[in-house]
């Protein structure tokens, strides 16, 4: 098909600059040579006018691009569960890192970003209490300092550009609306008697929801050397990877969630992230569910401290193993 022609004539003085005016270009063929293409046309009095596309095309725009990530994450380096404050932080950290790692994130909601969209009883502002204000600092979030603590003006601008940051790196993949349901769980190789947590098994989340109403609908799964839970608190899914250590009887029970003390629940979070067992490393307050810490309230310095410190023990715990096709062989 010949390129269509189209009208680049600005229709009002102030459409003819950049980024107003959209001329067609021309662009480089698949065979090297160049063809013009119809970029549509920006036209604000009336006529604006969209590049045209099939819906086929629009179909295999995102077939291609999600079925070949998956594809491609079916071996992950690090896959880390839940994109809430802790998950986000930690997948942030390992990104700017270890740039060669393939991150796989995978977040059971729709909207990734977990409880971080708002602060306390729904208000608008996230406090955050000193040094955790660094992070802020290094991903570039605006705060107002009140001297030990900083207040970001509405608790999305943080989750927003932590986002934004996150799915800006290069090796990192988000795969939203899939849940895990299982963990894939091995004799490790490091520790006789012992066993290890070896990658996830995922399904899409509406999936999730009705295995009681459908049988026969099977997972998929992901390898992966190190896992990073960070599901939150217990709820349908959240504290998803502690719950299953208690029923696969990998610990005994839950801790639970202790009563509040803000001045306790922070440095615990944070000091107490840890690979959990071997291969699972736990972040965040699905930790206070494992450990049976307190909770501290809408403070969130320590979700973003505890992502932090869980990206650095995922990278200690990779140093120490050899692993092949994402499974852990032995010492490295
Ligand atoms: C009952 C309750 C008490 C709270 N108490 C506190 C408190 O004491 N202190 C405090 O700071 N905040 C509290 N919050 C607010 C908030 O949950 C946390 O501050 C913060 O959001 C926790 O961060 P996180 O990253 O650990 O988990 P979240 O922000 O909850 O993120 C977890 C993410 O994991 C996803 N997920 C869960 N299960 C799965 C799965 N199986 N597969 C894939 N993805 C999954 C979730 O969809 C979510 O996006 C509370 C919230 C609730 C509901």
């Amino acid at each position: 098909m010949p390129p269509i022609a189209i009208d680049t004539a600005p229709s009002h003085p102030s459409l003819s600059k950049p980024p107003f005016s959209s001329p067609a270009l021309a662009l480089k063929g698949n065979n090297g040579s160049s063809t013009a293409q119809d970029e549509g046309h920006v036209d604000w009095a009336g006529s604006y006018r969209f590049a045209p596309i099939s819906e086929a095309q629009v179909s295999r725009a995102m077939i291609k691009r999600y079925f070949s990530d998956m594809y491609d994450r079916a071996v992950s380096d690090i896959v880390i569960v839940g994109a809430g404050s802790a998950g986000l932080s930690c997948a942030y950290e390992l990104a700017k890192r270890a740039p060669e790692k393939k991150i796989t994130i995978l977040e059971a909601g729709v909207a990734p970003g977990g409880g971080a969209w708002l602060g306390g009883q729904l208000m608008s502002a996230m406090v955050v209490r000193k040094p955790a204000h660094l992070f802020l600092l290094e991903i570039g979030v605006p705060f107002e300092d009140e001297g030990g603590y900083v207040v970001v003006r509405h608790a999305a601008l943080f989750t927003s550009t932590l986002l934004s940051k996150v799915l800006s790196f290069p090796n990192v993949r988000l795969f939203n609306a899939t849940a895990v349901e299982d963990l894939i769980v091995r004799p490790d190789p490091l520790d006789a008697g012992r066993q290890r947590v070896g990658g996830v098994v995922t399904n899409w989340t509406l999936v999730s929801l009705n295995h009681d109403t459908q049988s026969c609908m099977d997972p998929n799964t992901i390898t992966a050397p190190v896992v990073v839970a960070a599901t939150g608190h217990d709820g349908p899914m959240g504290a998803f990877c502690a719950k299953r250590l208690v029923s696969n009887g990998m610990i005994e029970k839950l801790g639970d969630m202790r009563c509040l003390d803000m001045m306790r629940a922070e440095p615990a979070i944070v000091n107490r992230t840890r690979e959990v067992q071997p291969g699972l490393i736990m972040t965040g307050m699905e930790l206070s569910e494992h450990d049976g810490s307190n909770r501290m309230g809408p403070t969130f310095g320590a979700m973003m401290a505890s992502g932090v410190k869980a990206a650095h023990e995922a990278l200690r715990v990779l140093e120490r193993v050899r692993v092949e096709e994402g499974v852990v062989v032995g010492d490295a």
